[in-house]
């Protein structure tokens, strides 16, 4: 016994020695020793404080399985703390705050997607190594779906805006404090797709809150945007309604025909349709018959109408906009998504147990008059389409926005629209706009990423993080500190396509992103996959 125990003692005196000459041992001692709730006004449960080594691949036990995020590798030494922090007396919020050794001096905070209550350990990564503190939540519920949000009005005020600016809140407080510092540090924000919406209703509702937000896909005008989504399932009926459009014909003979249509307006065959505002399809071309032709790679009238319907814009009974039509060029996920005969689980959620509070409401049964009720009833103050961001922008924030022109969930020209609105209201003064919020169109991107364009910008992920420098020219968050800080104006963002989609398997081709009003140009000659061959060119009308 006497032996185990001087063998101990020596082990913990040359635990000591090592810890006064290592500093990756005085920085886990700093962590564990970091005491985050006596610091948290609100009344909060810790659930975990580790340090974690670079290389470490974290596992997350407690994440709902449908949230498909099993795991996340931490690339830089870090402190995680795990909180649960409560908004009202009947809900509250999972909080996942990464503080890394080698600090930047700044906080990020990260989005959500869906309508889901999933953390996105992959953004808080990303910020992560690259010397952010930075921080996400479960946005108030677990997993993908929507019941949570059923007589529960709180749930749904978490999910609109309090999940988002309480974790401000608490990462704004705890972030000096761990570092030892009374410098707060300037304040980002990233997200895309409902965190883009997050971002932009941020701006709105607490613009104090970011410096800089880089706002992806927004789900802006968001009740509109699921009634749209909502159309879907009555426009293509289900998998075995008569005319049923089915997926193989979407990816063929309808992409086919887009393409043959609107590929070259932009001067190059290469499958991409740079600016999809300028395609519009003659649908009936589509048609069995059309100009004499004897070819069987054709629609019936009846699926004619359908696809008309669904690449026209959606209309309010008295003509005026209910949302834009969908891009042109995104059916071959589309066709497997909002079209493939299924109602659109996120739609159908936010009707059944936010809108109308009725969970056996048949999405068969969806009509404009429950757009006009969404509008209408505006759950938890969630449309997030505001007029101005003159707060926001009055206090020095800037906003980076980008969309894909193939989204095939929220349509890119949404992002015009919300463009055009705050641009309307300072008399469409470019230099105003150009200020404080910057809308780059990503070609040949699908929702937030992937796609046959180069969709690597920066803009988050594991994959999106990789392979490229972060600077300004190539990461869209490089590029709204170096704005926010330095007041070097992003007017354009070089993405990156790689052979595989993989970093390792090298770079197949880069592009150059251009700002709303400006359009992605070919020169008229030069290998298209060299990025000297392509400019940003004003089109005017502004
Ligand atoms: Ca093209």
């Amino acid at each position: 016994m006497a032996r185990i125990a001087w063998s101990v003692c020596v082990a913990h005196f040359l635990a000591l020695v090592v810890s006064a000459n290592d500093n990756s041992t005085s920085f886990e001692s700093k962590c564990l020793g970091f005491k985050p709730l006596a610091h948290v006004k609100q009344s909060a449960v810790l659930n975990r404080l580790e340090y974690v080594p670079a290389g470490t691949t974290l596992t997350f036990p407690d994440s709902d399985a449908s949230c498909s995020r099993p795991s996340q590798l931490a690339s830089v030494d870090l402190c995680r703390i795990a909180l649960y922090v409560p908004t009202s007396n009947r809900s509250g919020f999972y909080y996942e705050l990464w503080l890394p050794e080698t600090w930047n001096g700044r906080t990020l905070a990260t989005g959500n997607g869906g309508i889901d209550g999933c953390i996105k350990y992959e953004d808080i990564a990303y910020g992560a190594a690259n010397g952010f503190s930075t921080f996400g939540t479960n946005n108030g519920h677990n997993g993908t779906g929507g019941t949570a949000f059923y007589q529960n009005e709180d749930v749904v005020i978490d999910y609109s805006w309090r999940a988002l600016h309480t974790s401000v809140e608490v990462g704004r407080e705890l972030a000096p404090l761990f570092y030892d510092t009374a410098e707060l540090g300037k304040s980002y924000y990233i997200g895309c797709s409902l965190g883009g919406r997050q971002g932009i209703g941020n701006a709105e509702k607490f613009p104090k809150d970011f410096d800089g937000i880089v706002a992806g896909s927004p789900a802006v005008d968001f009740n509109s945007l699921y009634s749209w989504r909502a159309t879907f399932f009555p426009i293509t009926g289900a998998t075995t309604s008569p005319d049923f459009i089915s997926s193989d014909t979407w990816k063929t003979t309808i992409h086919n025909e887009v393409l043959r249509q609107c590929d070259d307006i932009d001067g190059v065959s290469d499958g991409i349709i740079e600016d999809s505002s300028l395609c519009h399809i003659d649908t009936q071309q589509l048609l069995c018959g059309y100009n004499n032709s004897a070819s069987t790679d054709c629609l019936s009238a009846a699926q004619v109408l359908k696809v008309n319907t669904i690449f026209n814009d959606y209309l309010y009974p008295n003509g005026t906009l209910l949302y834009p039509r969908m891009n042109p060029g995104s059916e071959l996920l589309a066709s497997d998504g909002l079209y493939s005969g299924k109602a659109y689980s996120p739609s159908v959620d936010w009707f059944r147990y936010a809108v109308l509070e009725h969970p056996s409401w048949d999405p068969a049964t969806y009509t404009v008059d429950d757009a006009s009720l969404a509008v209408q009833k505006n759950p938890a103050d969630i449309a997030t389409w505001p007029s101005s961001l003159a707060a926001f922008q009055g206090q020095g924030g800037k906003i980076i926005t980008y969309h894909g022109q193939q989204d095939q969930q929220i349509s890119s020209l949404n992002s015009i629209r919300f463009w055009e609105r705050l641009a309307a209201e300072v008399d469409y003064d470019l230099g105003k706009m150009d200020e404080y919020y910057r809308f780059f169109r990503i070609p040949g991107m699908n929702h937030c990423n992937s796609g046959p364009g180069a969709w690597v910008f920066g803009q988050g992920g594991s994959l999106q993080a990789a392979g490229i420098p972060f600077d300004k020219d190539h990461s869209v968050l490089a590029a709204i500190v170096d704005w926010v800080e330095k007041g070097v104006v992003p007017d354009e963002i070089v993405g990156t396509k790689f052979v595989g989609d993989s970093p390792t398997g090298g770079i197949m081709y880069q592009h150059r992103h251009c700002r709303y009003p400006y359009r992605s140009t070919y020169s008229g000659d030069g290998d298209p996959l060299d990025i000297e061959s392509w400019h940003c060119v004003y089109f005017g009308g502004y």
